[in-house]
């Protein structure tokens, strides 16, 4: 068996969820159960993983970008947390007991960082924002208010229909016209998730009144179908519609894939349900980003999880 450093080098960064590949299920549903208790009891997250020429990619446990925990160890059977090798259950309440330790000890410096690093945000904002307001007042003579910034995003999941689909199949029903409905939404969203952030990263963005592309140096964009925007406002609406992206795009663009060419019921309901799975890992690992299901269900983050483990118990085990 290859080691962890081996099988993932200095260009190869893991997600959490290749984990499970890397490891037994025993180490992994571990590692699952600390990833989730840490979440519940302290508000903590596994961060995106720093490389070190010693150990390969390493793991930080924190919150908003400042971390408490550093420096956490992938071995072939196990993990270590500043000399702790967890790789069994009994192993394991020295782990949480040597967390919350951690935890009591460094909790008001933490909070306080968190609390600084907020605050030079809040400063860097103040002065965004005078400088479009700045930008906004050359253009404001140009600009038709119920023209302008009007967005609409491929909608999301109707998590009663998504319930009604499980809930069906469960019992041996194949309502093939719910399951499509259900994965033409998901892949209208991973679809214009990536195209239009490929869009975006040329500085294009595509007009949700008519579909033209409009291009432009400036932050100001007008189309010819009478529809005004803000450049900087469409990626801000974009982001704030958790348009599926980054981390996760990986499985998005697999489900797109996937999804033009299966054909049968089974084969609808396997992707449906990978997609899903995916939601529940991401939830727990959760990272310093949203999980992947904010992508596809409305709500907040709390509703949305509850939403995801409700459903993960109606799943078929992975
Ligand atoms: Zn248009």
């Amino acid at each position: 068996m290859r080691s962890f450093k081996e099988r993932f080098p200095k260009g190869h960064r893991p997600e959490i969820t290749d984990l499970e590949t890397f490891w037994e299920a025993d180490i992994y549903n571990l590692f699952r159960d600390f990833a989730e208790y840490i979440l519940r009891k302290y508000d903590l997250r596994f961060g995106i993983p720093l490389w070190t020429e010693k150990y390969g990619w390493t793991y930080r446990i924190g919150k908003s970008g400042v971390y408490l925990v550093k420096g956490i160890r992938i071995e072939e059977n196990g993990f270590t947390v500043d000399d702790i090798e967890v790789n069994d259950r009994e192993k394991y309440p020295l782990l949480l007991a040597h967390i919350e330790e951690i935890y009591l000890q460094k909790k008001e410096n933490f909070l306080e960082r968190i609390a600084e690093k907020n605050k030079k945000q809040a400063e860097r904002n103040k002065r965004r924002i005078a400088g479009e307001k700045k930008e906004f007042a050359s253009v404001q003579a140009y600009i038709v208010p119920e023209q302008y910034n009007v967005f609409s995003w491929p909608e999301k999941l109707d998590i009663h229909k998504l319930h009604k689909l499980y809930m069906l199949d469960a019992k041996g029903i194949r309502d093939e016209v719910l399951a499509d409905e259900i994965g033409l939404t998901l892949y209208l969203r991973c679809k214009y998730g990536k195209e239009d952030m490929e869009r975006m990263e040329k500085g294009i963005i595509r007009c949700h009144g008519c579909g033209n592309e409009l291009s432009g140096e400036t932050d100001f964009r007008q189309c010819s179908c009478g529809r005004q925007y803000s450049y900087r406002e469409y990626r801000r609406s974009f982001r704030r519609n958790n348009m599926p992206t980054g981390a996760a795009a990986q499985t998005f663009h697999a489900f797109m894939r996937k999804w033009n060419t299966a054909e049968s019921y089974n084969e609808k309901m396997v992707l449906i349900d990978t997609l899903l799975h995916e939601f529940h890992l991401s939830m727990i690992s959760g990272a310093t980003h949203r999980p992947v299901a904010m992508n596809f269900i409305d709500g907040s983050r709390t509703h949305v999880d509850q939403i995801i483990n409700k459903l993960s118990l109606s799943m078929p085990p992975k």
